[in-house]
């Protein structure tokens, strides 16, 4: 087969290697546009999982790579003049520079054609399989981008890619406050004389810097003064080193005819994983496998290629996102205690978690339990999960939260047996706090005819039975208090979501006339009568809720329900004082705030559940959300419970393991307010590390998820 690569990068080299190996009657071409030792950017680094595939595609190539590794084991964080360390994490690290040497000499000895100073223009080359190598600018691409279907987006941040004469000890994360914003440095020795030393900040830090306005050699000067300190006299080493932004690639495919792109032509990982060279190299032994398995089969190889490598690298992918959303914002974790700050920077993209480190470093996760728990000489303290809360009046033995879903009420409201032992089941569960599902302030906000009540005098009392069994099983309760809008009067959930009552429907209310789907009756709009009985109503079922004893009461603004509608606008389209901007949209659901907190105890939890994205377009986003959680908080809420979408019902959910918690984290961390946050979360490890890592207060753990698969009782 005559095969043409286009770039002698590490997944052209290493393709034309292992295709060579596989076949030496492979005729195969690398074009690359540099001169052989000409290249960009100083040390990568690689994990032990990468080194074990290297060395089984080809041994002769991973001894000559792993002979010139630096190693170690170690990743140091100074901030705000402490430093703490973390040991256990093995890595090596190679230059860029040197790899590619490895590589050229060992395709050349195969029989390789290397053609440098040789750029390919529009023009592909003629071969059996054309491979764009060509990295995150890739020409190939660009050539056929009606069948790749790329996307290329700058992520909102700018770096630096120095050397150093400096040699680091361990991965070292330098970070260092300005008046202009946070500034990190990534750094990481590659050789016995070099370190890779990578400066980084926010596009809104990188701006107020100015630093668009400085040379090359201005640019050193800047970095080198910053860094003074942890450089000790030691010099930044520059290589065509200039502010870049990061630039995300994808396609939606990889492969058209015998055209097949890979590495960051394909696919990019944000370099604060350091991934991007790895998956080069394994997306080289991936195509390479796939022949040996189709042998002459263009087709059959490169749809087997992309079907197996695609999935791998999108996982890849989306911790890198999180990782550079990390570091784009660290800021907000500036005051964070050192432990937390580092335990918050190892478990930022979800590759580290509590239970991994507990394994790779003992002594830094006692050393974080016991400081979480507040008694740093602890030698034994319990995991995050296990410490004790105090909130708003309430204390809490843990952090875990049980929230039952199903309503089983009696046609008048109370709730029913099936409510009551849900919760007494999860009040027995171990976990800390218990939440009600929604409970309906006045009859009209019922979502369904089984939705429990609590506006009258014996549904008070069917809840202070409910309250007791869970206060003997030694949990705390919060109800959750709020009133469907124009999602009330639906037929039971078993029988669908939002389907609208057959029979038996009660007239809707709403911020606007809009119905939720195109099957629901239009509600009223809400006018200022409504608008203050439906206010007292809520002061009066808090009333209710306090005299029946609950611990805590969570005013529900969420999920497309009546003052969650009000919020967005997608769903408020009024033009009164209640309608416009977020000040006006905001305006009635803390008027309601105001009149439930006069009738709470103020001693007592008062939370809010609140949707912190509409998951659509030209909904609330984040943003929004964190400017409502501090209004919120500032009249009063406690604890924000964090949740998402359903504002409108053509939302696009992203519904992955964990979607909460970086919702949470920004409530949390930006509004300055404790959060509560569910979000499939099924494991003790989850939970331990979301809390330890302070990004989040409180969490829901799903043990419906888990418990009918064990199926164990005992
Ligand atoms: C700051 C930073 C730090 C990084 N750190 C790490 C790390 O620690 N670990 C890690 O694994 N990865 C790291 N990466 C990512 C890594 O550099 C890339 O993912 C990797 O180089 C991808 O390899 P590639 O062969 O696909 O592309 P490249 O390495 O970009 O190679 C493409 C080649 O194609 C050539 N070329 C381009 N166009 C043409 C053309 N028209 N004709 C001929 N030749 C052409 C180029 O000259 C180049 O040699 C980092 C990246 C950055 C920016």
């Amino acid at each position: 087969m005559r095969i043409a690569v286009v770039g002698g990068g590490p997944a052209g080299l290493y393709l034309s290697i292992l295709m060579k190996r596989a076949d030496p009657a492979h005729e195969i071409t690398v074009h690359e546009r540099n001169a052989p030792g000409a290249t960009f950017g100083w040390g990568v680094v690689f994990s032990e999982e990468t080194l074990g595939a290297l060395r089984d595609a080809d041994l002769e190539s991973h001894t000559q790579i792993t002979d010139a590794f630096a190693a170690w084991n170690a990743i140091e964080i100074r901030h705000g003049g402490h430093v703490v360390r973390s040991r256990g994490h093995a890595f090596s690290a190679i230059s860029r520079k040197l790899l590619l040497e490895i590589l050229q000499r060992r395709a050349l000895a195969l029989g390789v054609e290397l053609r440098f100073e040789d750029e390919v223009g529009d023009d592909l080359p003629d071969a059996h399989l054309v491979v764009g190598a060509d990295g995150v600018n890739s020409i190939v691409r660009a050539r056929h981008a009606d069948a790749f279907g790329p996307s290329v987006k700058p992520f909102p941040s700018r770096f630096v890619w120095f050397g150093t004469d400096l040699v680091f000890d361990a991965f070292t994360f330098v970070f260092r406050e300005t008046e202009h914003g946070f500034f990190q440095v990534h750094a990481y020795p590659f050789d016995a004389d070099t370190s890779t030393f990578i400066v980084e900040c926010n596009e809104a830090t990188w701006q107020r810097a100015e630093l668009d306005k400085r040379s090359e050699e201005e640019t050193i000067a800047f970095c080198e003064d910053l860094f003074a300190e942890e450089l000790g006299g030691h010099r930044l080493l520059s290589n065509r080193s200039i502010w870049l932004s990061f630039l995300d690639v994808r396609n939606r495919s990889w492969h058209h005819e015998n055209v097949v792109l890979m590495g960051d032509a394909a696919h990019t990982a944000h370099f604060t994983i350091g991934s991007g060279t790895k998956l080069a190299l394994e997306d080289a032994i991936g195509l390479a496998n796939a022949f040996v398995r189709h042998p002459g089969d263009v087709r059959a190889a490169l749809v087997e290629y992309e079907t197996e490598r695609q999935p791998v690298v999108e996982r890849f992918q989306q911790a890198a996102t999180d990782s550079a959303g990390y570091f784009e914002n660290v800021s907000r974790y500036g005051g964070f205690h050192p432990l937390q700050f580092g335990f918050n920077l190892l478990t930022r993209s979800g590759r580290i978690t509590y239970t991994n480190l507990a394994l790779r470093d003992p002594h830094f996760i006692r050393q974080l339990d016991a400081w979480f728990t507040g008694d740093a000489g602890a030698l034994i303290a319990p995991p995050p999960m296990f410490a004790p809360l105090e909130l708003a009046g309430l204390t809490l033995p843990n952090r875990v939260v049980q929230a039952p879903v199903g309503e089983a009420a009696e046609p008048d409201g109370r709730p029913g047996e099936g409510d009551a032992a849900r919760l007494r089941e999860a009040a027995g569960s171990g976990a800390g706090l218990v939440l009600t599902g929604l409970v309906a302030a006045s009859p009209e906000g019922r979502t369904t005819p089984r939705c429990p009540a609590i506006h009258d005098e014996a549904q008070q009392r069917v809840w202070a039975e409910i309250v007791r069994a869970v206060h003997e099983a030694g949990a705390r309760i919060v109800l959750q208090l709020g009133h469907a809008g124009r999602r009330a009067s639906t037929r039971p959930r078993e029988q669908g979501a939002d389907l609208p009552l057959r029979q038996g429907g009660w007239p809707l209310l709403a911020a606007s006339p809009l119905p939720y789907t195109d099957r629901s009756p239009v509600p009223k709009a809400m006018g200022a009568a409504d608008m203050k009985r439906v206010r007292e109503a809520f002061a009066a079922a808090a009333g209710r809720a306090a005299d029946a004893g609950f611990d805590g009461l969570e005013l529900d603004l969420a999920h497309g329900h009546l003052l969650a509608g009000f919020l967005s606008p997608l769903t408020n389209r009024r033009e009164d004082e209640y309608g416009g901007t977020l000040e006006n949209r905001l305006r009635y659901p803390l008027a309601v705030l105001d009149a439930v907190r006069e009738r709470w105890p103020a001693d007592r939890l008062l939370a809010v559940r609140l949707s912190a994205t509409d998951w659509a377009r030209r909904g609330s986003g984040p943003e929004e959300a964190v400017e409502v959680a501090r209004a919120l908080a500032g009249r009063g809420a406690g604890l924000i419970d964090v949740v998402a979408g359903q504002t409108v019902a053509e939302s696009r959910a992203e519904y992955r393991r964990g979607f909460l918690t970086a919702l949470g984290d920004r409530i949390r961390s930006e509004a300055g307010v404790p959060t509560l946050v569910g979000g499939h979360l099924t494991t003790a490890d989850e939970i331990n590390t979301a809390v330890g890592a302070g990004r989040a207060d409180l969490c829901v753990l799903e043990t419906q998820a888990i418990a009918p698969r064990t199926g164990v009782r005992w």
